[in-house]
């Protein structure tokens, strides 16, 4: 039987003390658990509000995201990408990346990935990459 759900900022989270590092305002994102049936693989929907974003970080074994709502930014090492609901972006195992809201508009994606901390953060920010006319 499948299991169904809705991506809805309301059933959204406080995002995890764990994943504080990972985001550079937490306090502006929130985190809504989905259903994922597929053995070894998870699921979440994060909702950023404006100016919220994550710091440069890797998955090891990689990240589907799914953009849903709003206008957002994903920035690989060599592009900044403006990305829009029904965007989809597969990130490499081990390759940086940061993404998340717009300085002025706010972003919801779904991603699909391995179900636990699969992170390294340890990398310098890229906040000149993050200029104010982003997505305008
Ligand atoms: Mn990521």
């Amino acid at each position: 039987m499948d299991t169904f759900a809705k991506v809805d900022a309301a059933q959204a989270k406080p995002v995890p003390e764990a994943l504080h590092k990972l985001f550079n305002d937490p306090s502006k994102v929130k985190v809504q658990p989905l259903p994922c049936e597929i053995p070894d693989v998870g699921s979440k929907a994060v909702h950023f509000e404006a100016g919220a974003r994550t710091m440069p970080h890797r998955h090891t074994k990689g990240q589907h995201i799914i953009v849903t709502d709003g206008v957002g930014v994903v920035a690989d090492e060599e592009h900044v990408h403006v990305v829009r609901p029904g965007d989809v972006i597969s990130s490499p195992p081990g390759g940086w990346h940061w993404h998340g809201a717009t300085p002025t508009t706010a972003m919801s994606h779904v991603t699909i990935e391995d179900p636990g901390l699969d992170l390294d953060v340890e990398r310098g920010n890229w906040d000149e990459a993050y200029t104010p006319d982003l997505g305008r």
